[in-house]
């Protein structure tokens, strides 16, 4: 593990002199879960449930941001002493429910300090927000067809858990032979698609997607699936405005996909700021704004 990890660096190494010499600026710098700020060492991760050694993440289990990409000060997310998972402050700061983080009151900090050696990570409880079964569901398809230009309609064949916000992966779709290669050739960014949802009916959604081509309403197998941050944006527990608060109904969500429409919507932001990283670039995205707004 150690050697690979020595070959990967000595790549990097390689790849970055290259680009230097061709007078290019490279952001070179990287950062290890090992030599964060307070440089406090997280606790052993245990091997696997097959035995083997496991490294420490380097990403956070929330937001996915990871440690390499954050900038600024910040302080070093919490490990869990089961498994090699990390949470950012930032997101365990969304949490807001003593039953999941029992702050009793007292900073955040001091959970951290409390708990550094010895805490039990959320996903180790069973009590994430990307465990509740009813989000984790592979939701089948019944039918696709375009929708007006650039949007396409899927039925699910079974009642969806999805809401106009939601960023959603769309996969397997296949059509049968005799449909022709027109309408397969438009099914491909339908499979591809990992985009925004508009909610039209508890068996039916929309995306944006190129269906052009497709026949009026084209049988399709293939399934629809909420990705893993996607289930913490539902619980408000990803700091990003708007998409990280929950939202009230499919009427009102869909008033505010109207409003962002146009704007980014990526589903991981590695750029945004962390809570500490926060403090360099306030940007809309950042969690002064949230609180504010709510
Ligand atoms: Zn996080
Ligand atoms: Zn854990
Ligand atoms: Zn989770």
């Amino acid at each position: 593990m150690e050697q690979r990890r020595e070959e990967k660096k000595a790549r990097e190494e390689e790849r970055v002199n290259s680009l230097l010499e061709q007078g290019k600026k490279v952001w070179a710098a990287s950062r290890e879960v090992e030599d964060l700020p307070d440089k406090r060492p997280y606790p052993p991760v245990p091997p696997s449930a097959a035995g083997k050694p496991q490294e420490r993440n380097r990403s956070c289990h929330i937001c996915t941001q990871g440690i390499a990409s954050w900038r600024g000060a910040f302080t070093a997310p919490l490990g869990c002493s089961k498994c090699p998972r990390i949470f950012c402050e930032r997101c365990l700061g969304h949490l807001q429910d003593e039953a999941l983080l029992p702050l009793a009151g007292k900073p955040l900090s001091t959970f951290f300090d409390d708990h550094w050696d010895d805490w039990t990570c959320l996903m180790c409880r069973g009590v994430c927000a990307c465990q509740e079964p009813q989000l984790s569901a592979k939701v089948p398809i019944a039918s696709v067809c375009a929708a007006g230009p650039g949007r396409c309609r899927i039925k699910t064949a079974e009642p969806h858990p999805f809401r106009s916000g939601d960023s959603v992966s769309v996969s397997g779709c296949k059509l049968a032979a005799s449909a022709g290669p027109v309408a397969s050739k438009a099914l491909q960014p339908v499979n591809k698609q990992h985009g925004s949802v508009t909610w039209i009916s508890p068996g039916e959604i929309e995306l944006r997607a190129d269906a052009s081509g497709l026949p009026p309403v084209a049988e399709a197998s293939g399934h629809v699936t909420l990705p893993t941050i996607e289930k913490h944006k539902r619980r408000g527990w990803v700091g990003v405005t708007g998409s990280g608060a929950i939202k009230a109904s499919p009427a009102t969500a869909a008033a505010v996909t109207g409003k962002r429409k146009g704007s980014p919507t990526p589903t991981k932001r590695r750029g945004s700021p962390s809570r500490g990283g926060g403090r360099r670039t306030p940007k809309k995205t950042s969690t002064g704004t949230r609180k504010a707004k709510a």
